[in-house]
């Protein structure tokens, strides 16, 4: 595919804050946006120049999609692959369906990255619920199931500390079917690597990001992550065979567990800029949103370089009161707010950069602040 330039029209299916990103990065070099989401007035839909209101799988928006855009991409992966597949008869969707079909089901993903030969925790796919009762005594607590599809921000999950667990481990089963039974991997420290890979066949990542969840959803990044180098180069090892494996264009984010020796377990995949790169808006010479745009229209990569140690925190809804006293009283504070109309408790509202020059400082100052509950430790747990 030849490179795509300005004006062309860049297609996003959903509308969330990915796809708002995405387009304002797409947007600074001349293209428009047409977005298509079932949501009015949401994220993308504010910046983007033609809104298209439809379920993602409607037939006649993904129609109205493919006459006005030159090229299409997605900002999540939960749509369905054979609309895809319909859309790409029409028009360019250069990131194809495969990673897709791969990535919204836990146990395709698991398989692949086996396949790809790196580390992952160790699991077992269950398919009903005498399957989780015939192995659970071999295989043992804690242990975490997860349905095959449709989980994030740790919905569908269910902790398994003892029998006691059982019952609503049963009932998510029930309710979702197919289901991934993973060990609980006893981890010093979450990292994400964001990998990028053009039809050229060049391949950029963004520096490795540390994450903190609280509840299973991200709170935090810290860049460059507190991890040794050679954990460091470890990681991006294991995110560039996952991307080879994968053949990958466009974005995949990795998201990884390290213990207390250093070993990395791969978690999950997500084909698209990822929360724990919002960081890269500031802090690196190409954001992962800068990036994606250029990975997908066939442009040549730029580098993806730290600028300055950051830490990038998540407001969720119910820190959007304080974060917008903050804006008056932190000038050195970044502010990204989505446009979301209703600020729900656990809702991501929007997040804040704080480039930095003294860590230490900036965890003290974010605490002090007194908008989230959590205190990120000042020290990598090792
Ligand atoms: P999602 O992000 O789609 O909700 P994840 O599988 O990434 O699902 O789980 C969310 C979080 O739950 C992880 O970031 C991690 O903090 C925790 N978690 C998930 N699986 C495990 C595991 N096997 N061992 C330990 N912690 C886990
Ligand atoms: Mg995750």
């Amino acid at each position: 595919m030849t490179m795509i330039k300005p004006p062309a029209v860049i297609g996003i299916i959903g509308g969330g804050q990915l796809g708002r990103m995405m387009a304002l990065a797409a947007k600074e070099a001349g293209f428009k946006i047409a977005v298509l989401d079932p949501a009015e007035d949401g994220p993308c839909a504010q910046v983007a120049d033609y809104p298209i209101i439809a379920a993602y799988d409607d037939p006649a928006g993904l129609e109205k999609l493919s006459k006005l855009s030159d090229i299409v991409t997605y900002e999540f992966e939960n749509i369905d692959a054979d609309s895809l597949d319909e859309l790409q008869k029409h028009v360019p969707v250069p990131q194809g369906s495969d990673l897709i079909r791969i990535t919204q089901n836990r146990q395709l993903e698991k398989e692949n990255l086996t396949a790809a030969g790196v580390p992952v925790a160790d699991y077992k796919i269950i398919e009903h619920e005498q399957g989780l009762y015939d192995i659970i005594g071999t295989f043992g607590f804690p242990s975490i199931l997860k349905t095959a599809t449709g989980g994030y921000d740790g919905k569908g999950q269910v902790k398994l500390m003892s029998n006691d667990d059982l019952a609503e481990a049963a009932e998510l089963i029930h309710q979702n079917g197919t289901c991934v039974l993973e060990s609980f991997v006893d981890f010093d420290l979450e990292i994400s690597v964001i990998i990028q890979r053009n039809e050229r066949g060049e391949t950029v990542h963004q520096p490795v990001a540390e994450n903190v969840h609280v509840n299973q959803i991200l709170h935090a990044s810290i860049v460059p992550a507190r991890i040794s180098q050679a954990v460091r180069e470890n990681a991006v090892k294991l995110a560039n065979q996952i991307a080879d494996h994968l053949q990958l264009i466009g974005t995949l984010a990795v998201e990884m567990f390290v213990d207390k020796n250093g070993e990395i377990y791969v978690n999950e995949l997500a084909p698209r800029p990822h929360n724990s790169g919002h960081y890269s808006i500031e802090a690196s010479t190409c954001s992962q949103f800068h990036q994606h745009i250029r990975s997908v229209l066939n442009w040549p990569l730029a580098p993806a370089e730290l600028v300055k140690p950051v830490v990038m925190v998540n407001v969720l809804g119910q820190h959007m009161e304080g974060t917008l006293d903050a804006m008056e009283k932190y000038p050195h504070w970044s502010f990204h707010l989505y446009g979301k109309h209703e600020a729900k408790t656990n809702r991501k509202m929007g997040h804040v950069t704080i480039l930095t020059d003294d860590l230490e400082n900036t965890l003290q100052e974010i605490d002090e602040s007194g908008i989230w509950q959590t205190r990120i430790k000042q020290e990598a747990q090792s």
